[in-house]
């Protein structure tokens, strides 16, 4: 396998010295940045340092830091050397520490980060997370920095060891890599073609998870329903999520992404006959303008888009849909934009998350020449968000009325403090901000609640129970695992500083 390893000197101010076994154990802390795969790799990229005997860094100082890196988001570069530059002091006076970077960004410059930054010891690529704790011993014993990119997968990552950050719900990875070419996108480069994993060890994975307390799980693919092209079966999706409605106990299925170009009515068939599997779809748009879509190089079409759409809507009444879509991608005229607008009135999606273009070196639309200025794009995309926005809170005001039930979440809402109001997700995946009424019994994170929803806004519903009898609390084994979890780590604080999570130092990710 080509491998590309290249020893950079290391220029610390002090030298190295190996850990003292009578020493504490080593503290980490990983620091995510990106997408839910990303969020997953951190935990495989946890699970690995436990298993090699790593603590969580709480209330202590780590001795190591991850940098879980992003190639896609804006300034990700800018980001990371920020926060190497601020850790720089630290280790000129903490010689245990110990920097690591991994993800997009690393496989993308690869030595580079170590010519910028040398103060860092490892940086390792997408394909090879589970080369990291033998990097680092590398790294100390040799006094000298470790680059190790790999070129494709050897071992699909979901063969690693991974501590989960909720124990009632998590991710399960059905492929990795991606076979499109969106010219705006630097995911194939980075994570290579697409590589399926096995229907029989994808569904052990979700069996296990289950077992272990887990209500909920999101199977992850950059485009899920190519699953299966690999291995000679264009149903495999299908099938795969009408399998994870035969897991008893397992009471939730999501999965992101599907591509609207592979998007088949089989998967909406499997939807629809698959009770356990959630009345929510991502969709990403990323444009109304079919010009657009062409030079973005995505294979559909608005109407084709719609039509999903509209079948959707027919066969699972009331699911959610939500998208992606990005604003002034080179050569956008005002015409475009006015198409992406009359379509994402057309979709009625219930959130959309909405980037500016900006430019990606590296990829085919950072070469084209018609770049939109961003004050441009700016004001576009304050139209977009505007519209949405109004969609969002009309779609959401709909709900008022009705009930919500709610898996309750270890994460709580901006304003818990005040509001004393709990969160979780909806089956649709909305967010709601719930209270408990005066005597009733609090839910665990896991447990799920049936709560009236009483008001809304764009991004969120309010379910304010009047009392006791409008509120139904049904503890779950995701609420009995969540208590487990809490006992076996002495209930320490989360890095988000939410009661009672249990802190990977990773942080939350937004969500539509
Ligand atoms: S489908 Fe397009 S945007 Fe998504 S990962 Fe593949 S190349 Fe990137």
């Amino acid at each position: 396998m080509p491998r590309s390893v290249q020893p950079q000197p290391l220029q610390p101010s002090a030298p190295y010295k190996a850990f003292d076994a009578r020493q504490a154990a080593p503290a980490y802390e990983v620091r995510t940045l990106g997408c839910q795969m990303n969020a997953h790799d951190s935990e495989r990229i946890t699970g690995l340092l436990e298993t090699a005997g790593y603590v969580p860094a709480v209330g202590r100082e780590p001795d190591l830091v991850v940098f879980n890196t992003c190639a896609v988001r804006e300034n990700a570069d800018n980001k990371l050397y920020g926060q190497l530059g601020q850790l720089a002091p630290v280790k000129r006076r903490n010689d245990r520490l110990q920097i690591a970077v991994g993800g997009c960004l690393a496989q993308k410059d690869r030595a580079t980060i170590v010519e910028k930054a040398p103060w860092v010891d490892v940086v390792f690529g997408t394909h090879n997370i589970g080369s990291l704790p033998v990097l680092l011993q590398r790294a100390r014993h040799n006094e000298q920095a470790q680059v190790e990119i790999l070129e494709s997968l050897e071992t699909f990552p979901s063969a690693l060891p991974t501590k989960r950050e909720q124990a009632y719900a998590g991710w399960v990875s059905i492929s990795v890599g991606c076979n499109n070419t969106c010219t705006f996108c630097i995911v194939p480069q980075l994570r290579g073609k697409e590589k399926d994993r096995r229907p029989g060890d994808i569904l052990a994975e979700v069996q296990a998870l289950v077992d272990s307390g887990a209500v909920e799980v999101t199977l992850l693919g950059q485009n899920v329903n190519s699953y299966g092209v690999e291995f000679g079966d264009r149903g495999a999706f299908a099938k795969l999520l009408r399998a994870c409605g035969e897991i008893d106990g397992l009471e939730r299925v999501r999965f992101t992404s599907p591509h609207p170009a592979a998007f088949t009515d089989d998967v909406i068939d499997a939807m629809v006959e698959t009770p356990n599997v959630m009345p929510q779809l991502h969709m990403p748009l990323q444009s109304g303008s079919d010009r657009i879509l062409k030079n973005m190089r995505r294979s559909y079409r608005s109407k084709k888009f719609l039509g999903i759409l509209e079948r959707v809507r027919a066969s699972i009444p009331g699911a959610a849909i939500t998208t992606d879509i990005i604003v002034g991608f080179p050569g956008e005229t005002e015409q475009d934009f006015q198409d992406t607008l009359d379509v994402v009135a057309a979709s009625e999606f219930s959130s959309a998350f909405t980037f500016q273009y900006s430019v990606r070196p590296g990829t085919p639309a950072a070469e084209m020449t018609d770049q939109v200025p961003a004050a441009v794009v700016q004001e576009r995309f304050e139209r977009l968000t505007a519209l949405q926005d109004e969609i969002s809170a009309r779609l959401n005001r709909e709900l008022v009325g009705s009930r919500a039930e709610v898996l309750v979440s270890a994460q709580s809402g901006r304003k818990a403090q005040s509001t004393h109001r709990l969160s979780g997700r909806g089956r649709d995946q909305r967010l709601v901000h719930f209270s408990v009424p005066e005597g009733a019994p609090q839910p665990r994170p896991g447990d799920v609640v049936s709560v009236p929803v009483t008001s809304a806004a764009a991004y969120h519903l309010l379910a304010d129970p009047r009392d006791v009898s409008e509120y139904e609390l049904r503890r779950t084994r995701g609420g009995d695992a969540w208590e487990a979890a809490q006992a076996e780590s002495c209930a320490a604080p989360s890095s988000s500083g939410a009661p009672g999570t249990v802190g990977l130092g990773m942080p939350s990710l937004r969500r539509p």
